[in-house]
């Protein structure tokens, strides 16, 4: 089994704009390479906003050198980027935005959801580019709920749906996530029954984080691990085990580290301290677009 090297969970809560309540569940200035290809993830709510006409959330502002991934569980983000991308995220629904040599944006509630109000609910993870790909150009994947493949698990243990990477069944089927990555992972996103046990399997050679979302599981048959706490793997073995006594969401991330020096400053995350510098430069000459 993949042996735990510990369990996490946020120091705090924090404003993103005035529109995102979240936990950061790990991040990679204190984490380093250990996440590696993984650099961050926010939990966002599940909160609950009272209807207005005011635009919430956060305003323009720039990414270089890695991903956002933003797992909308309730309600709805609006989305506007400097490559000419726009959007609603829905439930269910997934935005896989590659950076890459820069891109400015804006993350919003969606107008509909702002006037009607509601929970909000949503996880944003970032994923490092290897070096070759940080100075490519941006890409954007949006991806709806319905693209994703939704897998029964055994025992009627739950559902899977696979966002990226592969997921094999016992009778060896694969089900293949739609989102394209620049190095192999895999983002599963699992809804667990109360009371079930469940083996779940990735390369011995990947970094392996499990984040707990929603409800509290039992992980390896002996360690407890609940809501907006995180679980990472040493790399040493294929499987993992998950037991559940409640109802439970979890993020399973597995993904082969880059093995390069990761070198950050807010939005931007690259290899040098003078690939930042650039970053800021590039910024601040308006190269990031408009
Ligand atoms: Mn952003």
């Amino acid at each position: 089994m993949k042996e735990i090297i510990g369990v996490y969970g946020a120091a705090g809560s924090h404003w993103v704009g005035d529109g995102f309540p979240v936990r950061s569940l790990f991040f990679y200035a204190d984490l380093g390479e250990r996440i590696s290809p993984f650099l961050m993830l926010d939990h966002a709510g599940p909160a609950t906003f009272t209807p207005t006409n005011q635009r919430r959330g956060v305003g323009t502002h720039p990414h270089r050198g890695f991903e956002t991934v933003t797992i909308v569980y309730d309600g709805e983000v609006a989305h506007a980027d400097s490559a000419g991308n726009s959007g609603v995220i829905g439930k269910g629904d997934v935005q896989w935005m590659t950076a890459a040599r820069g891109i400015l944006h804006q993350e919003y509630h969606s107008e509909a959801f702002a006037r009607q109000g509601g929970t909000l609910q949503m996880a944003q993870l970032w994923v490092n580019l290897p070096a070759k790909d940080k100075m490519s150009a941006p890409r954007y994947q949006g991806i709806v709920d319905s693209e994703i493949p939704r897998v029964a698990l055994p025992n009627d243990a739950g559902t899977l749906r696979v966002i990226a990477g592969d997921y094999h069944t016992q009778d060896g089927q694969a089900h293949i996530g739609p989102a394209q990555t620049y190095s192999p992972v895999n983002v599963w996103d699992v809804h667990l029954h109360a009371d079930k046990d469940i083996y779940l399997q990735a390369p011995a050679s990947h970094t392996t984080i499990l984040v707990v979302l929603k409800g509290s599981i039992i992980v390896n048959g002996s360690q407890a691990v609940k809501a907006d706490q995180i679980v990472l793997f040493q790399r040493n073995d294929e499987r993992l085990l998950i037991q559940t006594h409640e109802a439970s969401t979890v993020l399973f991330l597995t993904g082969e580290p880059l093995n390069e020096p990761i070198v950050g400053q807010g939005p931007f995350v690259m290899n040098t301290q003078a690939e930042i510098r650039q970053a800021m430069l590039d910024y601040h000459a308006g190269r990031f677009g408009a």
